[in-house]
């Protein structure tokens, strides 16, 4: 099959779950819900016959270090969340991203990563775009601010993800 797997990763509360279930139902909620690990399946356009999108929404808790790898080592593009509102989520993505290069190689044509600053809609900020931006160049990975609550750039994530799928280069 030609399944493209996206794996969402990043500390707890950052809104991960938020961004999926905004893309994936149109929706959010305002309660927590702590995740384990839930994973959704898109068709992808009609381009792709039997092709689908696969979403795997981690969490960021010590306990499930495991299942974050073995998602690491099967995925093909990973959106790397931390919250605008909370700079220590950005300093623990850093572990993530050295683990994602360790087992996927250097190579960010092959294995795009996006950074995504969440909660852009709140006025309380500890990590400004800029800031952002300048993780993002020197990861050499794409960057987007977002906010799940106001649907602010989450279309434009997802979208940025089909692109890297068609792509060819981003497909094996
Ligand atoms: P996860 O642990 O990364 O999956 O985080 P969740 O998606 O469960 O979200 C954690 C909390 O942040 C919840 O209370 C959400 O309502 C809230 N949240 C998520 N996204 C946003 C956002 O874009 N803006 C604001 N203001 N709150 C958000
Ligand atoms: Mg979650």
């Amino acid at each position: 099959s030609r399944d493209f797997r996206v794996v969402v990763l990043g500390s707890a509360g950052v809104g991960k779950s938020a961004l999926v279930q905004r893309w994936v139902r149109g929706n959010f909620r305002e309660a927590y819900l702590p995740t384990i690990e839930d994973t959704y399946r898109q068709a992808l356009g009609c381009s792709h016959k039997a092709g689908a999108l696969h979403i795997t929404d981690t969490t960021g808790g010590r306990r499930y270090r495991g299942l974050q790898r073995l998602a690491i080592a099967r995925g093909h593009a990973f959106i790397l969340v931390y919250s605008v509102t909370k700079k220590q989520t950005l300093e623990e993505l850093k572990p993530l991203y050295e683990l994602i290069r360790q087992l996927k190689g250097n190579n960010p044509q092959k294995c795009p990563i996006i950074l995504v600053g969440n909660k852009c809609d709140e006025s309380h900020r500890e990590v400004s775009e800029k800031e952002g931006a300048a993780y993002a160049s020197e990861w050499n990975c794409a960057f987007l601010e977002t906010s799940a609550k106001m649907n602010i750039n989450v279309q434009e994530l997802f979208q940025m993800l089909i692109n890297f799928e068609k792509k060819p280069a981003a497909a094996t």
